[in-house]
Parts: structure tokens; C-alpha cells; sequence
């Protein structure tokens, strides 16, 4: 049977090497070749455990000096700047429900320097030595090291000693210059953003990455931006998971704009379709293609494990950034709701760490694909 996906493009895949061109002519094959297939790399890659991570948000401040056309979280006129013993109460409340992580991002303050950033790590640490910090984001490290005075080398070190155990890699919207001109003129160019993501890896902190699409890209800039990331991974290794966020138009100028000329959210079966081609470049660099519940709704994440994604994030406890830009799925979701959405799909739930480790077991092909099927440890 014809698939539409031609066979030397598929042995390109298995291999990892998938071109621009191939990433096109994924593109315009049909939906359901494109998802069939992706769900071939996720068994290959990661079987059929979908993980989840038990976490809580974290927003210091939504106080920002940034410019981001798409952005409906800051406010600089009814701001709030958590005081570390707000933030503590926070941690406490995320060990109290078993979170193994905690994801902390904020604003950019115009009035700070790096101490600052390293006094929320070096807080939390004292009193909760082994939760797990996923912290700033490429801008706001690049901020802190630029209000210093000082390299996003020796940023990186100084955060990393400080208690930083991995970055979300967020901040990289689309890594176009010409994107980034458009919505988000103030912020670090594309470049910057490969450059301190990479500077974290070699400083040995592991990071996500992310794609906001959706909005003013071509098909040919999210291509190039999922190729940057294999180009990345290739090179230092250190991407744990890559996560596809559709852009969210409300409360935000860019997409004000964009809803005047009658262009809403992107449709679900392309959110889907970029998921399955997430998988199919990504084949053999990065094993983790997380599903954003928060983003997609927990209906189309559960549909997006059959297409390519293998992770469905975190409990997150709580949401402000897609809230305040129309998305109205909920700011938490237990584990227990979690995995019920996976067994739903089909799969075999897996609680993880951050960085995924202890969870690579194999499992036996007779276990695979099974509802219900409960794993042992
Ligand atoms: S996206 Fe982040 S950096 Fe940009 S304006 Fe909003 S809070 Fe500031």
C-alpha cells in the first residue's frame, strides 16, 4: 500500500538524517501516513511507556522589561514579585504532593542582577536540598549575566553551583531571525539562544526545547527551528525533551492581529502533524517528545501519543502564562488523571525525574500497546 511517505525517505528517518526536503514533502503527506508512521519511531525509540513528571510552576514575577508582541502574562502596572518566603511556601506545598521538581521562570526585572537569581536557588536548596531546580530560561540567564556585567559562561557556573539543576529550554519561540524581528524584537536573537543553551550543556546542565508555532512562521522557519535543535543535540548531547507549543492568540497584540484577519489557534490536526514531524527529525537525537495537556487540551494530547509524542509533562500544581493567553484546560492535573489519560491511550504510564533517568528499561514486545497493563516497579 502506498503511504505517501516514499521508502528512501523513511530509511533517511530510521537513520536520523531526514533533510529539509524530506521535512516538506512530510508536510504534505496525508494526516494519517504522517502519524502512522511517526507512531512507528516512538515504539522504536521509547516503546510504549508515556511519561509524566510530578511538578509545580513556579512565576517569581510577571513584572518583565521584555517587548514579546505575543505575550499576555507580564503587567507592569498590577505586578506581583514573590518574596522568598511566598516562594518557599510554594515549594513546600509541591513536596507535600510528592513533586520531584520544581519549574521556576519569571519576569524580567529592571532592577536586578544575578544574586538575585542565585538567592531563589540557594533558599530552596537549604531547606530542599533534593527537589529538582528547572529554572530560567536562555532570556532571563542572558539577562541576569548582561545586568552583571558578566559572560553567560560564568553565569551558568555561579547558577549551577548555586543549586540549578537543568533549564527549560524556553524563550526559543521560532529560531528566525525574521520571526523574532516581528514578535519579539527585545529579546535574544536566534543565535544567542543555540549559544547559551549550548554553554549550559557544556557547563553540565541538561535542557528541554521548545517551538512556539502558530503565528507569523512559514512551514520552512519551523522546520529550520526543529533541524537547529537536531544540530544542538547532535553536538552536545544535552536536550532531554522537545516541546511543541501552539501559540495562543488571546490577550496579546500579535494575535489580536492575527484574529482581525480571522486566524485563530492553529487546527488540531496541525498541532498534530507537527508533533508526528517532531519525531520523524528528531528520530535517534532526541527520545522525548513531550504533549503540552495545558496547550492542546487533555483530549488532543492523548491523541497526540498516537503521533509521535511519548510525555505529557507535568502536574504543574499551577499555570499562569497560558492562561492569561486564552488557554482554558486547567492549571493542574493529578498523577492519578495523568496516567488515567494515558492507560486511556493505550499506553503504559511511567512517572519520571526531569531528566528522565531510570525509566529506559526495556519492555517486551507482549507488553506494549496494552490498556491497563501496569508496570511492576
Ligand atoms: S514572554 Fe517573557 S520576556 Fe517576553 S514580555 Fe512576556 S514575560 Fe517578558
Amino acid at each position: 500500500m502506498d503511504t505517501g511517505i516514499p521508502e528512501e525517505l523513511k530509511e533517511r528517518a530510521y537513520r536520523g538524517i531526514c533533510t529539509k526536503e524530506d521535512a516538506a514533502l512530510l508536510l504534505g503527506a496525508g494526516p494519517f501516513e504522517l502519524f502512522s508512521f511517526a507512531d512507528e519511531l516512538r515504539a522504536l525509540a521509547v516503546g510504549a511507556r508515556v511519561t509524566y513528571v510530578r511538578n509545580r510552576n513556579i512565576n517569581f514575577t510577571n513584572r518583565c522589561t521584555g517587548t514579546c508582541r505575543f505575550c499576555a502574562f507580564k503587567d507592569n502596572k498590577d505586578y506581583y514579585i514573590l518574596s522568598p518566603e511566598e516562594l518557599l511556601a510554594k515549594v513546600r506545598e509541591a513536596k507535600e504532593t510528592k513533586a520531584t521538581e520544581v519549574c521556576i521562570q519569571g519576569g524580567l526585572l529592571p532592577d536586578v542582577d544575578l544574586s538575585f537569581y542565585l538567592g531563589i536557588l540557594e533558599s530552596i536548596k537549604a531547606e530542599y536540598p533534593e527537589m529538582h531546580i528547572h529554572a530560567f530560561s536562555p532570556m532571563e540567564v542572558w539577562h541576569a549575566a548582561r545586568l552583571s556585567g558578566i559572560s553567560v559562561k560564568e553565569a551558568l557556573l555561579q547558577l549551577k553551583k548555586s543549586g540549578l539543576d537543568s533549564m527549560p529550554g524556553t524563550a526559543a519561540e521560532i529560531l528566525s531571525d525574521r520571526v523574532r524581528e516581528i514578535i519579539c524584537p527585545a529579546k535574544l536573537k536566534a543565535g544567542e539562544w543555540v549559544e547559551v543553551v549550548k554553554q549550559a550543556h557544556t557547563t553540565g546542565l541538561p535542557t528541554t526545547a521548545t517551538m512556539m508555532y502558530g503565528h507569523v512562521e512559514t512551514p520552512e522557519e519551523r522546520i529550520e527551528h526543529i533541524l537547529t535543535i537536531r544540530e544542538i543535540q547532535k553536538e552536545t548531547g544535552g536536550i532531554t525533551e522537545f516541546v511543541p507549543l501552539p501559540f495562543m492568540p488571546y490577550n496579546n497584540p500579535i494575535g489580536e492581529k492575527l484574529m482581525k484577519e480571522g486566524r485563530y489557534t492553529s487546527p488540531g490536526t496541525e498541532d498534530l502533524k507537527i508533533y508526528a514531524l517532531s519525531r520523524i527529525l528528531l528520530h535517534t537525537h532526541v527520545d522525548n517528545i513531550q504533549a503540552s495537556w495545558v496547550k492542546l487540551g487533555k483530549k488532543l494530547a492523548q491523541l497526540a501519543l498516537h503521533c509521535g509524542a511519548n510525555d505529557l509533562g507535568g502536574t504543574l500544581m499551577e499555570e499562569r502564562i497560558s492562561k492569561s493567553a486564552g488557554a482554558n484546560n486547567g492549571e493542574t492535573i493529578t498523577a492519578k488523571e495523568l496516567e488515567w489519560m494515558i492507560r486511556g491511550a493505550g499506553r503504559i504510564p511511567k512517572e519520571r525525574n526531569t531528566l528522565y533517568m531510570g525509566i529506559k528499561e526495556p519492555v517486551s514486545d507482549s507488553q506494549r500497546e496494552v490498556p491497563g497493563y501496569e508496570a511492576s516497579e
